[in-house]
């Protein structure tokens, strides 16, 4: 039988290798649902991806969960205040032409600075 977490990872998946701990990754957040880390090409000061542990392609996809989505947005709130003031910005890039590279959602919290208008 296979269980639900099994089902929904992507052994190719560099997120689910970062969750399944065969990546290593700077951990400031975690929980049963989802990790946080450190990205590895900050663009701000702080500069944290909150990411499910289940794989959902995107944004759309995760919007099909709409608790796991909130949980999402609260743990971002909450690693803005830990590692910044409490101010963020939240991003989910969606598909190729707005950037997404990683094809397993993650929100891009960016933090700790004053973000230009149109940066990241
Ligand atoms: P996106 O372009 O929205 O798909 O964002 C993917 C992000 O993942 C980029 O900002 C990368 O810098 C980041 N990234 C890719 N691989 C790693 C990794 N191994 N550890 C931390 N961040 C990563
Ligand atoms: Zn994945």
């Amino acid at each position: 039988m296979l269980d639900t977490v099994t089902a929904q990872t992507d052994p190719d998946c560099v997120f689910c290798r970062i969750i399944a701990g065969e990546i290593p990754s700077e951990r400031v957040h975690e929980d049963d649902q989802v990790i946080a880390f450190r990205d590895l090409a900050p663009k701000a000061p702080v500069h944290v991806l909150v990411v499910p542990r289940a794989h959902h392609r995107d944004v759309r996809d995760l919007a099909g969960d709409p608790q796991l989505l909130a949980h999402v947005t609260t743990v971002a709130g909450s690693v803005a205040g830990e590692l910044a003031d409490g101010d963020f910005r939240l991003i989910f890039n969606t598909g190729a032409g707005a950037g997404q590279t990683v094809f397993h959602v993650h929100a891009h919290v960016l933090a700790g600075g004053t973000l230009a208008e149109r940066e990241m």
